[in-house]
């Protein structure tokens, strides 16, 4: 093991359901080594697993896909892997051995990892815990090799001591006891991170610091709107429309769009936008439910509780413990970029959670709408390569600025 200390986040659990979906789902690269140990593997003993398992996108070795749209190698009937079954979990591509968990480098000579939310298993939190899985996820860590740790630009002159107090006054913001609502958590966090902004110049004298960050939530705390405050205008909630579906939209599903999936794709962007069309077209794990009849705006009838929207706290205080949004995982954007970004994964998920829950005809958002929110927008936080351009950049910041308006218009949960 190189000398590096794998930091893996305490509160995950993960364990394989076999329920398939990543083998239905993505297009999954394979390194060159990959592709030619597992054609030597299927020569050497008898099988009768398909020798024709490498398509080339780009130039790359992805696994070929059946007409269905599985891998090649998925068994439909036990949504079991036929290359596990047959060779053990060790023989398969190392990009399937480490699915759900996300490496990544952070400090020098740091890498922490956790798991995706876009696996139903993570999403419910079942299995072993992530912690008691530390030697395979040490392997993993000396296989992939991951490089590039915080750069100057990433680390905004902090140092890594204060940028730690930073995240865990985050967490612990997320922590507290208080028998708030999950929008009014939402808010106190995005306050904290406003605040924090504010006195990042002195945050490297560590004792004032530590001095002041319970001073500024107990202020954001105490600052949150009692009444009712003024909503987005037309343009905001086109804009926001159209930022959520850029969130949804999974480009990958066609790794080669002909011109006339291009056009289309551009029409929905516009519908959408608008208030029409359908997130479906963007993807197909989102509900084939039109935006005019289920809208992600306006609140519902009933309101969700904290214990609802627990594996959304969950997810943010598992990517604070990683700093997971910031570095290679972020696009390499400075630490407040992504720490904006965090603040406002909320609204992007209660539209997306409320659009899910009117396409079942609920009343208001449950645990399943939840789940299906964050599996969506972790998919996308740091991955997506739309989201990186600068208009995106652009529109992160315009919310940012008027989260409190967005959140009105969205209806507090
Ligand atoms: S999505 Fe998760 S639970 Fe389902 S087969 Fe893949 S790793 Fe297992």
């Amino acid at each position: 093991m190189p000398d590096r200390k794998v930091h893996i986040v305490e509160n995950q659990n993960y364990g394989c359901i076999q329920c398939g979906r990543c083998c239905r789902r993505f297009h999954v690269l394979m390194s060159e080594e990959d592709a030619r140990r597992i054609a030597r593997l299927l020569e050497s003993r008898p099988n009768d697993l398909p020798r024709d398992f490498v398509t080339r996108i780009d130039g790359r070795p992805y696994f070929a896909r059946k007409p269905s749209g599985g891998c090649v190698f998925l068994d439909e009937d036990t949504g079991y892997c036929r290359m596990h079954s047959l060779f053990g979990f060790s023989q398969k591509a190392l990009s399937c051995r480490g699915y759900p968990v996300n490496i990544a480098s952070t400090f020098p000579g740091h890498v922490s990892a956790i798991a995706r939310q876009d696996c139903p298993a993570v999403q419910r939190n079942a299995g072993k815990t992530l912690t008691s899985q530390r030697r395979e996820i040490e392997g993993l860590v000396e296989e992939l090799n991951p490089r590039s740790p915080f750069n100057r630009r990433v680390l905004e002159g902090l140092t890594q001591e204060a940028i730690e107090t930073l995240a865990q006054a985050l967490v612990g913001v997320l922590q507290a006891p208080d028998p708030v609502s999950p929008g009014q958590r939402a808010w106190v966090f995005h306050e904290v991170v406003v605040r924090l902004e504010k006195i990042k110049g002195f945050a490297n004298d560590l004792d004032a610091l530590r001095e002041m960050i319970p001073n500024l939530i107990a202020k954001a705390q105490a600052a949150v709107p009692q009444s009712p405050q003024r909503g987005l205008g037309w343009f905001g909630r086109a804009a926001f429309r159209a930022w959520l579906g850029a969130c949804l939209r999974r480009d990958t599903e066609r790794v080669k769009p002909t011109a006339f999936y291009r056009a289309a794709r551009v029409w929905t962007m516009l519908a959408v936008t608008f208030g029409r069309g359908s997130f479906h077209r963007l993807g197909c794990e989102h509900p084939p439910a039109s935006l005019a009849r289920c809208p992600a705006f306006g609140k519902q009838a009933h309101s969700s509780d904290q214990a609802t929207w627990e594996s959304y706290r969950r997810w943010l205080i598992s990517r604070l413990e990683a700093y997971q949004f910031c570095g290679v995982t972020f696009y390499d954007e400075p630490l407040f970029v992504g720490l904006r970004a965090l603040a406002l994964t909320y609204p992007l998920v209660l539209a997306a959670a409320r659009h899910h829950s009117r396409s079942r005809g609920a009343d208001g958002v449950e645990e399943p709408d939840v789940f299906y929110a964050i599996g969506a927008i972790d998919h996308t936080l740091g991955r997506s390569p739309l989201l990186q351009y600068r208009p995106w950049r652009s529109l992160e910041a315009f919310f940012f600025t008027r989260w409190t308006a967005l959140q009105t218009s969205l209806g507090w949960e």
